[in-house]
């Protein structure tokens, strides 16, 4: 069993009711992460400390990257090029060389891990739609490909005919299918729906969960930090 989870964005009040959530379905459940700790929100160094401690799995997003120059913030927007200005500088040195470690993708038994894309991990390309999906099943092994990047939750199969289709929030894993699954963002959803997101990996059924946090008290230290306004305005409106 698995907890799966994805750009943080330094939003610590988001992450701690996304473990809360996990902790009360089960103790013992090994969490992957798939990327972006940093970046947007006001608790870099709080969420890099707790990702440390509790992914058994983790790799690179392009805010942990950009945040200790591994890559280039010329694509950035002004407010996420802002908010990666501030990260590097409050950055604890321990934090910084831990974000300088992580790794593009990983495997973990039959699951496959990437923050952007399978195909081209290196260049934060974005898999949202059903033919960007395609091209990137030939791009891992395994039966399940996890990722994040684009902060909008979904289950994609394959099946063993080749057909591709979504699916809804919860599905069973069948064995000639493949698929390639996003379980949405913990400190920044996209989707129109504030509340953090996860998944659950348990036996052959996957879920993505939605966790209610406190918005107001996540935008109120972003206010005081200084951070971007349009950052903190879109945790409420989740997008
Ligand atoms: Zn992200």
């Amino acid at each position: 069993m698995y907890a799966i989870i994805s750009d943080v964005h330094s939003n610590l009040d988001a992450l701690r009711a996304v473990i809360d959530d996990i902790r009360k379905r089960t103790p013992s459940v090994g969490i992957l992460f798939l990327g972006d700790i940093v970046g947007y929100g006001p608790e870099p160094n709080e969420c890099i400390e707790i990702i440390k401690d509790i992914a058994s799995f983790l790799i690179a997003g392009n805010h942990d990257w950009a945040s200790v120059g591994l890559t280039d913030i010329e694509y950035f927007n002004p407010d996420a090029r802002e908010a990666i200005l501030w990260t590097q500088n409050v950055l604890r040195v321990e934090g910084s060389e831990f974000l300088k470690g992580l790794p593009l993708t990983a495997e973990v038994g039959d699951i496959f891990l990437v923050h952007g894309t399978p195909k081209e991990p290196q260049d934060w390309h974005y898999l949202i739609y059903l033919e960007d999906a395609e091209e990137n099943f030939n791009y891992f092994k395994g039966n399940i490909c996890f990722l994040g990047h684009s902060h909008i939750p979904f289950i994609i199969e394959r099946a063993g005919d080749g057909s591709l289709r979504t699916l809804g929030k919860r599905v069973k894993i069948k064995s000639g299918s493949r698929y390639i699954i996003n379980p949405g963002s913990v400190g920044q959803p996209r989707d129109r729906d504030p509340r953090a997101s996860y998944a659950i990996l348990k036996g052959d059924e996957v879920e993505i969960i939605r966790v209610a946090y406190p918005i107001e008290n996540t935008q109120r230290k972003m206010k005081t930090l200084g951070l971007p306004r349009a950052l903190i305005e879109r945790l409420a409106l989740g997008r």
